[in-house]
């Protein structure tokens, strides 16, 4: 808290006593605190693709470029992290974007169904990979008012984080349903799920339970983030259910067409 103190002088110079301003400066040095941890995340999760591409490269330049397996093996790590950079780089400005004050959407009747299944689609790669299924429970299609592409992100993002924090051989559950005023997206999996104490902070900028799990598997730390955006630019909403070890569902409310 941040205190202003004032005599108080009478007429003829006597003490009456002192006006004491209080004023609540709580939020404003949560929200440099905030800022602060951000650059200092930016900078970090930089940091490490860039010390490793030039490390790499200068040992190939010193000579290790004559031994084709070195040349080969330093080669693809340059590539991957080249990628990581891509991808941070990419989130980056896509939260930026969304952050933005005068941030709008256009919103227009989109079905749900079609947006979920073209999501799931993009993601049967990695689905595959890791010999996992998905099982659709559709009833009835769901028209929204939707912003066709965020959406797509909001479902590609959601299924990609159900796939790489599940074993292999296990199910994403997409599920679509409705109540009176929402389109509701479901996306259950049955993976390693969410420590009580976590499960508010994983919609932060950066925030991982395992960073080293979530950094092998491609991720930036920045998608929930990003969902959470798309998702309130919807005027929409995001719960959370899970549970360690059993499994986790997102699910997205979105206001009906
Ligand atoms: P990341 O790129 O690390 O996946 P996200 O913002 O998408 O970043 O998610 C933040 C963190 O939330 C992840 O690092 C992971 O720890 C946790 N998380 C997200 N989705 C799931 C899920 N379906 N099951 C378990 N943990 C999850």
């Amino acid at each position: 808290n941040e205190a202003y103190g004032a005599p108080v002088i009478g007429d003829h110079g006597s003490w009456l006593g002192v006006v004491i301003v209080l004023h609540d400066i709580t939020d404003l040095i949560r929200l440099e605190q905030v800022r602060k941890d951000f650059v200092a995340n930016v900078s970090h999760e930089l940091r490490t693709p860039i010390t490793s591409i030039k490390g790499f490269s200068e040992t190939l330049l010193d000579g290790a470029y004559q031994d084709k397996t070195m040349l080969l093996s330093f080669l693809e790590i340059i590539h991957k992290e080249s990628n990581r950079l891509q991808m941070l780089v990419n989130d980056l400005l896509e939260l930026s974007k969304v952050e933005q004050q005068n941030y709008t959407i256009t919103l227009a009747p989109t079905s749900l169904q079609d947006v979920a299944l073209r999501g799931a689609e993009l993601t049967t790669q990695h689905l595959e990979e890791k010999n996992m299924a998905f099982a659709v429970e559709i009833p009835k299609d769901v028209m929204v008012k939707g912003d066709d592409n965020r959406l797509m992100q909001v479902v590609t993002n959601l299924i990609a984080n159900a796939i790489t924090y599940s074993p292999p051989n296990t199910t994403v559950t997409i599920r679509i349903r409705e109540n009176e005023e929402y389109g509701i997206l479901e996306i259950e999996d049955e993976g390693i799920g969410i420590d009580e104490k976590e499960i508010q902070r994983v919609f932060e900028r950066f925030y991982r339970v395992d960073r080293a799990r979530s950094r092998n598997s491609g991720g930036t730390g920045l998608g929930l983030a990003i969902v959470k955006h798309f998702v309130e630019a919807h005027h929409g909403k995001i719960f959370v259910r899970s549970e360690v070890a059993k499994g986790t569902a997102m699910t997205v409310w979105i206001p009906k067409a």
